[in-house]
């Protein structure tokens, strides 16, 4: 797992089966869309015509795996109420794109695709902004992009069918920006595209304020769920089937749940492990700072969860660090590292690095270059700093050209990717639980994730079934998967 400039995904092998199995419904009222200062017409059509046609939505995602949650609960609202997803815009009455603003490439790509849509829309089409460009924006999207209809962020989600209701009624314009309720956490109906792993918003918001980072102002300040209507979800979850589940979270593991109870995150994972049928607890992004020792203690007792951690460095200089508010320094972090590794259970480390910060010398990155030796990651996700409206990082000096951000990601990525290579090299031999993911088109060819959240990539003769667990033995490696083959029953007792 390398990556640069793209954190979608993060940790999966994409599984996506797009529903399209909403129920045959209708949008009540008139569609929307009245006469505009831009001269598009309104469209004439009646409740009865709307009616008789399919309301349907495209939803498109850009960023990270929070953003993939929130429009896994997006898609349940409108499937609720009626609404059938589609695969094109073109084959939609509501078209919605669920943006990421965290770094430039990312906000302008959402723009762009709002350009592209300015000269198809047809008349009985809405299009609306959701996530955090939506959020960043604001109103202003109307300015920049006078046909969109919908802004709304993601605290403002279950408020969907309210906002849509509105356009319906003839409203032109309609925005949902609030930051600041826990609302998010509960929509009624979310619709999952994974079958076999599960997300779940635990927290949401960010308290860190990073220098760099525009999440404390898209999506507000921190929030946790209770520990009660989690574990209730997860319940929900395993009687439907699914045996893996994924915590989210900024910042997941700064979790504090709100109710009596008062769970620390470390219980909150033991007690989901508890949940019967549940086999793998996930869980990320966790700060380095509320980083503690009570949550290996967890993962070294509890075999359900996961032998594997996210924990985001940034850079390996402290006088960077101090620059981005990181709240801790290269020392304390690699504390924490040695923590990890000293624990009963062998643990994978990923992480998430910035090069080309304001004021990054060439030995702040030699600095970072030997943090990747200190810490040995099992990947890494790897940005240029991209300067974004509102952080405080805006205003130190010292920017770094463009050309020398893109030298320093590739060294960083290239040493990065050795590590990798030579850390999976070490497994060869090794057996691993992997459980079946998917099917290549290849014959016997499988894939999985091990509990480490390794990709197996593994051979078997057999008719295997998704979502079953089964051991598999690895023969060879590359930097970002392992390749293996599915031990026999003899082979797994010794016989
Ligand atoms: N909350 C997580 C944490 O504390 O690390 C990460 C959230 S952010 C969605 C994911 C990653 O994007 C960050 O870890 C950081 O590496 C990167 N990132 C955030 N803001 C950035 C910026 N302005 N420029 C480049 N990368 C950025
Ligand atoms: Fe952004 Fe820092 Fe919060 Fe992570 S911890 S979301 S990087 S402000």
């Amino acid at each position: 797992m390398i990556n640069s400039d793209n954190m979608a995904n993060s940790f999966d092998i994409s599984v996506h089966s797009l529903a399209g199995n909403g129920r045959d419904g209708l949008c009540s009222g008139r569609l929307p869309l009245a006469q505009t200062e831009e001269g598009r017409r309104a469209p004439s059509l009646t409740v009865d015509d709307h009616a008789k046609q399919q309301a349907t939505f495209y939803l498109e995602t850009f960023g990270c795996q929070m953003n993939e949650h929130d429009s896994e609960k997006v898609a349940g609202v409108l499937l609720a109420r009626g609404y059938k997803q589609v695969e094109s815009v073109e084959a939609a009455s509501v078209v919605l794109y669920n943006t990421c603003s965290i770094r430039e490439k990312a906000a302008q790509k959402v723009f762009s695709r709002l350009g592209e849509f300015r000269f198809a829309q047809r008349q009985d089409q809405l299009i609306g902004v959701l996530g955090c460009v939506a959020q960043q924006e604001g109103e202003k999207i109307f300015t920049r992009a006078p046909w969109v209809n919908l802004v709304c962020g993601s605290a403002s989600y279950r408020k969907l069918p309210q906002l849509l209701a509105e356009l319906e009624a003839g409203n032109r314009r309609v925005t949902g920006l609030e930051t600041d309720t826990d609302e998010t956490f509960e929509t009624e109906v979310t619709r999952r595209d994974n079958p076999w792993r599960a997300y779940l918003t635990i927290i949401e918001g960010c308290d860190k304020a990073c220098s760099y980072c525009v999440v404390p102002f898209t999506r507000g300040p921190e929030r946790s769920r209770s520990s009660a209507s989690i574990l209730e979800e997860v319940r929900k979850l395993a009687g439907a089937g699914y045996t893996e589940v994924q915590l989210l979270g900024q910042t997941v593991n700064s979790y504090a749940d709100p109710s009596a109870r008062g769970m620390r995150f470390s219980e909150l994972l033991v007690a989901v492990a508890e949940v019967q049928g549940i086999r793998r607890v996930r869980f990320t992004t966790s700060h380095p700072r509320d980083f503690g020792k009570d949550i290996v203690e967890a993962m070294e007792t509890v075999p359900e969860v996961c032998e594997h951690v996210h924990l985001p460095v940034q850079s390996g200089s402290t006088k960077v660090l101090r620059a981005m508010a990181r709240t801790y320094t290269r020392d304390e972090y690699l504390e924490k590292i040695a923590m990890l590794r000293a624990a009963k259970r062998e643990i994978s480390l990923t992480t998430d690095i910035i090069v080309g910060f304001p004021g990054e010398t060439d030995k702040d990155f030699e600095e970072t270059l030997s943090l990747l030796d200190a810490a040995q990651y099992d990947g890494a996700f790897s940005f240029k700093y991209s300067p974004r409206p509102n952080t405080p990082s805006l205003k130190i000096a010292d920017a770094i050209p463009e050309e020398e951000k893109s030298r320093r990601l590739a060294l960083l990525m290239e040493k990065q990717r050795e590590i990798q290579r030579a850390r999976n090299e070490k497994l060869v031999g090794r057996h691993f639980e992997v459980m079946v993911e998917g099917k290549s088109r290849r014959e016997n060819q499988w894939s999985g994730h091990t509990s480490s959240n390794k990709v197996m990539n593994f051979t078997s003769r057999e008719q295997e079934s998704l979502g079953d667990y089964l051991q598999v033995k690895v023969i060879s490696a590359t930097p970002n998967s392992l390749v293996g083959e599915k031990l026999s029953a003899a082979a797994i007792h010794g016989v």
